[in-house]
């Protein structure tokens, strides 16, 4: 076994954290608070090779693979988990599924300006009446002529107002669910409702709506009528990106509590030295220590070519997120009263992590996963 990062992997995630410190950190409380997409940054780490980070240099990829993927993801959580969700998106869900599932063609279209960040891409499975189940979706893609005609509307899509590629699923009649891959422009397509959302403000999540929108026969995505395997076997690969988020979260949420307790004086000494806070704070480093320890085994599995880890990534997501949610609990009550306001970064913190719990599959659904799976139902 070998615990060590090599260099390629060591360089692309110091080269994050210098990145988020410099161009993410700085204006992210603005960013929250007005609900802006910092599109400028997520554009720049484009061209820094981080929009295309597991897809092969062939497609105009940097190909620098899950490990650093995993750990960008947590340096640039630690600024802007909203810029963060944008990156596992583009990288996870739309990269991967078109890297997996695509023609030659697709691959060759749509691969070199995704990853260089010409073009933003998003993944609208969810709808109003279908989260959890998505095989309960509405949506419907019926044969016209040689082509597809789309009806529906898909909610909470990430990347969804800044979005040049969509892949979306649909119903198809008798044969299943279809996923397809579409351009902004295509005709009946239109972006809906924009979220105003508790956490991860700096993100864009908003309905996709399709009404009459036709797609000629090339742009299925994956086998017609197994649009649920390229769904969920993409979401595997998310959910490390969502850990990445969490673990990113949970850090920067200790580092500052370290820092905080260290400065606060309550009963003439540093609230560091009371052993009750001392001891939140070692249960935190721990719990961030065992999460980022999953994230880096769970992004190697996939390094070394396994194609399906789905226990593992539902365990990593279930726990990494569970674990930010203790430790940006603690966080705030380490400041007092003071991690209420919105002057210290813990308040944006806690709001942030919440959502880790519930996109990608919520903690129930990755308890039932995990469960069928050791059960072998
Ligand atoms: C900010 C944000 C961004 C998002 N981005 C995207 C995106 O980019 N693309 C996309 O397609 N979707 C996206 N989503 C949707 C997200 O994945 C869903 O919200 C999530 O899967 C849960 O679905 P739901 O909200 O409909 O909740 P529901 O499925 O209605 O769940 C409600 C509650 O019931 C529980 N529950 C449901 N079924 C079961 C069961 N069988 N057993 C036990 N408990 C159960 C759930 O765990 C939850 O606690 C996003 C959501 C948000 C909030």
């Amino acid at each position: 076994m070998d615990f060590q990062f090599n260099d390629e992997q060591r360089m692309a995630i110091d080269a994050a954290r210098r990145f988020a410190a410099e161009k993410l950190a700085p204006a992210a409380a603005e960013h929250d608070e007005k609900a802006e997409v910092n599109l400028k940054a997520l554009k720049e780490l484009g061209e820094l090779g981080y929009l295309g980070m597991t897809v092969p240099e062939e497609y105009g990829g940097s190909d620098m693979g899950a490990v650093a993927y995993a750990g960008a993801m947590v340096e640039f959580s630690k600024a802007d988990a909203g810029v963060a969700v944008g990156v596992s998106v583009q990288n996870s869900l739309v990269n991967d599924a078109i890297l997996h599932f695509g023609t030659e063609k697709q691959k060759k279209e749509y691969l070199p300006k995704l990853a260089s960040g010409e073009w933003i891409g998003c993944f609208s499975l969810t709808e109003a009446g279908a989260g959890s189940d998505p095989a309960s979706m509405k949506t419907t893609a019926l044969r016209d002529g040689d082509g597809f005609v789309l009806n529906g509307t898909k909610n909470f899509t990430t990347n969804g107002g800044i979005a040049d590629v969509i892949i979306v699923f649909t119903r198809y009649a008798e044969k299943g669910n279809s996923a397809f891959l579409l351009k902004k422009d295509a005709s009946g397509f239109s972006v809906g409702k924009h979220e105003n959302k508790m956490g991860i403000r700096s993100s864009s999540t908003t309905e996709m709506v399709f009404t009459g929108c036709r797609l000629p026969s090339d742009a299925v995505l994956g086998e017609e009528g197994k649009g649920l395997k390229v769904a969920l076997a993409t979401l595997d690969g998310g959910r490390i990106g969502i850990a990445g988020q969490a673990v990113g979260i949970a850090e920067a949420a200790l580092d500052e509590s370290l820092r905080y307790s260290k400065e606060r004086v309550q009963f003439g000494k540093p609230i560091s030295e009371f052993e009750v806070l001392q001891f939140m704070l070692a249960d935190m480093a721990t719990d961030v220590e065992l999460a980022k320890t999953m994230l880096f085994k769970v992004a190697w599995m996939k390094d070394s070519g396994q194609k399906r880890f789905t226990k593992e990534s539902a365990m990593l997501k279930l726990f990494a997120s569970e674990m930010a949610h203790r430790v940006c609990h603690k966080a705030v009550q380490i400041h007092g009263g003071y991690g209420f306001m919105k002057d210290y970064k813990v308040e944006r913190l806690y709001r942030d992590q919440r959502i880790t719990e519930i996109y990608e599959g919520t903690s129930e659904i990755q308890r039932f996963v995990i469960a069928r799976s050791i059960l072998g139902a």
